[in-house]
């Protein structure tokens, strides 16, 4: 069976050698494109498995790249955004995006929104057994990307999701706020360290009885997080 392909549509050379890179090694098959009438070219040419996509691209934009895209195909298109570009994410889910990242974005966590689309996407007969992360109240498929807190499904949004999935990966250890910060967030980070602390708050809120005595997710103060380990 030959390797997953994957097509990389980004204008931006040292994000996309970086891409390339990083994609072929995990054993996958990457081609580049660094504007929207390659990359539907090229689409058309050879086909791909998935295709990450840059919505801010020269000339033909990201979001009619999709359009088009969509006109012909259900291929898995992960896209790539600006942090402050919300609209942006809202506008390429309603075009049939299955999932985004923002810039700036972990290696790590495009890696696994690919693979996890890919496995969705794959109508294969005998789906890997999948990663699920337990503690405490908290069942979390990570490759169906679901989540169930006292056996029931919740929603959990990405970066809600890649916290929870950070700190059960290290359940009954601390994890530091640094290391969260650039693993959820990316390194190096740039934003407002706070926003851990408000995406601690949420997740608090739907894992926690009570999220403002919490028993599962407690801060270690001056340092970090931990997610209680029941065991
Ligand atoms: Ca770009």
């Amino acid at each position: 069976m030959n390797p997953p392909s994957i097509l990389v549509v980004e204008d931006e050379e040292t994000l996309a050698e970086s891409l390339r890179f990083n994609l072929a090694r995990e054993g996958y098959e990457v081609t580049v494109v660094e504007d929207g009438r390659q990359a539907l070219d090229t689409f058309r040419a050879q086909s791909s498995d998935l295709v990450v996509l840059d919505l801010m691209l020269p000339g033909l934009g990201g979001l009619d790249v999709l359009r088009q895209l969509r006109a012909s195909s259900q291929v898995p298109v992960v896209v790539v955004t600006a942090k402050d570009l919300e609209a942006d994410v809202v506008a390429g889910l309603e075009l049939g995006a299955d999932d985004y990242v923002t810039k700036p974005f972990s290696m790590r966590e495009l890696i696994s929104r690919i693979s996890a689309n890919l496995r969705r996407a794959s109508r294969g007969p005998a789906p890997m057994a999948s990663l699920v992360l337990e503690a405490g109240p908290v069942a979390m498929d990570v490759d169906r990307y679901e989540v169930r807190v006292r056996g029931k499904p919740v929603d959990f949004r990405p970066k809600e999701f890649e916290l929870l999935e950070a700190l059960l990966v290290r359940k009954g250890r601390l994890v530091h706020r640094q290391v969260l910060l650039e693993e959820v967030w990316g390194m190096p980070f740039y934003g407002d360290p706070k926003t851990l602390d408000v995406h601690i708050r949420r997740l608090r809120e739907k894992v926690e009885d009570d999220p403002r005595s919490p028993v599962w997710i407690v801060t270690v103060r001056g340092l970090g997080y931990k997610f209680v380990s029941a065991d």
